[in-house]
């Protein structure tokens, strides 16, 4: 099939379900005959008439500029075309007609005289379906050539159809709609090449949501999905004509922005998207707000190729995820070097828990008005051989990414409830551990399963452990929530909810978890003693978890007048610098063996 006789391409448009743009078999098949001879088209509309098995309708127009109007107006099945009118001669009269007729998807037939055959045959060529001689009219053959003409245009359209939507499905991003990394490498290519030419620069934006992994671990797919969806929409909207957004990966996005003038644009687009993207999103019942971390490159300072410009985009996006997270960095030269040492941690990690690296402290939980010691916080270090210890705030939230935690965190339950159990067989019969465990951990392995298969494996007596467990591990509804942390409470084991107060947990659904003890983030414990707010805060914060019948303990404990307010307050429960740093599993059990802490001497002169 040659391309003229395909005609131009038609706009495709997923939504569209019937592809077919009008169906050929109906009652009555209208048609348009353009004929200036009243002979000859009396003549057509009897032989039309004299057919047995169909209906038609015939419309006349004698001028072409009639029929232009005609048919992108009146909806008609097919066009009879006479090439020779008064105001347009041969195959100009179909070319005008033709372009006129595919807008609205209607086959044509030409009538020319018996003399013209070659250029009914070059009609054909030019876009007709068929043709028929002036004169000539013999009923069966004339429906027949209707018939065949508006069938084989039907076919056309749906293999035109079908055609577009294969290509659509190739380039496009299944779940948004957006192009997919194929159709913006492409486009990106395109701007680079006339930005070369016309010396322009190109931006490009690298975005990827924050703690859309926890979104997705806790709340579900189906709201994952919605979540990429509306972020989808509101990019879309924040975006010029002439730029392009495409999703790439998951939850990344990249926006194309050609002819930037200088960097700040880029930067304030950034900010537009940012601002969008930051509005909260309500899903059924729930509101909740993310955040993004965008990276920009720029054409050609930061690199001169597609590849270049969007790792180097990828690079500054990782860069203003390490800074926290809700951020727009650029790229700088200095970021690939960081990269490059993030990747190899990440291959390193992998390997850590096989080759032994990962090493348990212990820091001592107290009674804060004797010093007694009544637990302690299990806290994972790692042992690089080149980096030394690395501290878990560096490399818990690669596991996370990275799915390593699963692994990771059941190491660290299994040594902490083994050390644990060995303390107690050492005599320390009151020795307790708490344990972090992260969001992922907590919905996605079997995790009751695995604290059972623990608890028994090590004979640790369920009482002695606690599972520290963070505001993000609530984000899942609240029911499924209750259940879980039911099933795992059956076990015996105490629950707390840990760096309390950084989250979004409302009040009516703490009230209904089965919670234990609520640990006050060291934000708090730190501004108590600051100023009048910050007191009022955290007394707050202790009354409330009175109130809920919850023990509190307060982290990062670091100073006497700490120390004081929270006694004053009747919160007993501390753990701090204060008291002691993370221990060494040998450390502390010596500490332990001694049952208390010594408490600083009250200065007398205070
Ligand atoms: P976290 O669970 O809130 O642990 C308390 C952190 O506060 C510890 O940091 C501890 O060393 C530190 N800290 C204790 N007392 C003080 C103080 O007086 N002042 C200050 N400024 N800090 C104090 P660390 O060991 O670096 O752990 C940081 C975080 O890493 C933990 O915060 C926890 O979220 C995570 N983490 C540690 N171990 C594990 C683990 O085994 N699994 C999981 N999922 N996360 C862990
Ligand atoms: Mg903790
Ligand atoms: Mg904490």
């Amino acid at each position: 099939m040659s391309g003229r006789t395909e005609g131009r391409i038609r706009r495709f448009d997923p939504s569209r379900r019937n592809p077919s743009p009008r169906p050929a078999s109906r009652s009555a098949v209208r048609i348009l005959l353009v004929e200036d001879t009243t002979a000859d088209a009396v003549l057509l509309e009897q032989r039309l008439a004299d057919a047995s098995h169909a209906e038609y309708r015939v419309a006349r127009s004698e001028r072409l500029a009639d029929a232009l109007v005609r048919v992108a107006t009146e909806p008609f099945d097919i066009v009879l075309l006479d090439l020779g009118l008064p105001d347009s001669v041969g195959l100009e009269t179909l070319h005008r007609m033709h372009e006129r007729s595919e807008e609205v998807s209607v086959p044509i037939v030409v009538i020319t005289g018996h003399s013209d055959e070659h250029l009914a045959l070059d009609a054909v060529k030019a876009g007709a379906q068929d043709y028929l001689f002036k004169g000539e009219f013999e009923s069966r053959m004339l429906v027949r050539t209707i018939q065949s003409a508006i069938e084989r245009h039907r076919m056309l359209m749906e293999l035109q159809e079908a055609r577009q939507r294969e290509h659509y499905l190739a380039t496009h991003d299944a779940l948004t709609g957006l192009p997919n990394r194929y159709l913006f490498a492409d486009r990106l290519g395109q701007s680079l090449a006339s930005a070369r030419r016309y010396g322009q620069r190109v931006a490009i934006l690298f975005l990827d949501l924050d703690r859309f992994k926890t979104i997705n671990d806790t709340l579900g797919h189906s709201v994952g999905d919605q979540l990429l969806h509306a972020v989808a929409r509101r990019l879309s909207a924040c975006l010029r004509a002439s730029d392009s957004a495409a999703r790439i990966g998951g939850d990344e996005f990249v926006v194309l922005l050609p002819g930037i003038r200088q960097s700040v644009d880029a930067a304030k687009v950034a900010r537009n998207v940012e601002r969008a993207l930051s509005r909260p999103y309500r899903m059924g019942h729930r509101e909740f707000y993310i955040t993004t971390s965008i990276g920009i490159a720029l054409y050609p300072e930061d690199g001169e190729n597609a590849e270049d410009l969007v790792k180097n985009a990828d690079t500054a996006m990782y860069s203003a995820k390490d800074s926290g997270g809700d951020n727009c960095h650029f790229y700088s030269r200095q970021m690939n070097a960081s990269s490059l040492k993030l990747l190899a941690l990440e291959n390193d990690l992998r390997r850590a828990i096989e080759l032994d690296q990962l090493r348990l402290h212990f820091q001592p939980q107290i009674d804060g008005r004797t010093g007694t010691i009544v637990g302690a916080e299990a806290l994972v270090r790692w042992l690089h051989p080149d980096l030394g210890l690395v501290s878990p705030v560096e490399f818990i939230p690669l596991a996370e990414e990275t799915g390593l935690i699963g692994q990771i965190g059941e190491w660290v339950l299994l040594e902490a409830c083994r050390q644990t159990r060995h303390w107690q067989d050492a005599g320390l019969e009151h020795a307790a551990v708490s344990v972090n465990v992260s969001p992922r951990q907590f919905w996605h392995t079997d995790f009751h399963g695995r604290v059972d298969w623990v608890l028994r494996e090590t004979r640790l007596p369920p009482s002695s452990l606690t599972l520290e467990i963070t505001e993000s591990c609530l984000m899942r509804d609240v029911d499924s929530t209750v259940k879980c942390l039911g099933s795992i409470k059956d076990l015996g084991v105490a629950v707390s909810l840990d760096d309390f107060g950084t989250g979004y947990s409302s009040l009516s659904v703490l009230r209904r978890l089965p919670l234990d003890v609520l640990k006050m983030d060291r934000s708090f414990t730190r501004e108590a003693i600051e100023d009048r707010d910050g007191s009022m805060v955290a007394a707050a914060i202790i009354g409330l978890a009175n109130s809920l019948g919850l023990s509190v303990l307060a982290e990062g404990v670091e100073t006497e007048a700490q120390r004081e307010f929270l006694i004053e307050h009747a919160c007993p429960g501390m753990q701090g610098f204060l008291f002691s740093p993370p221990l060494p599993a040998p450390d502390f059990g010596t500490l332990l063996n001694e049952g208390r802490i010594e408490l600083p001497k009250p200065n007398p002169e205070d």
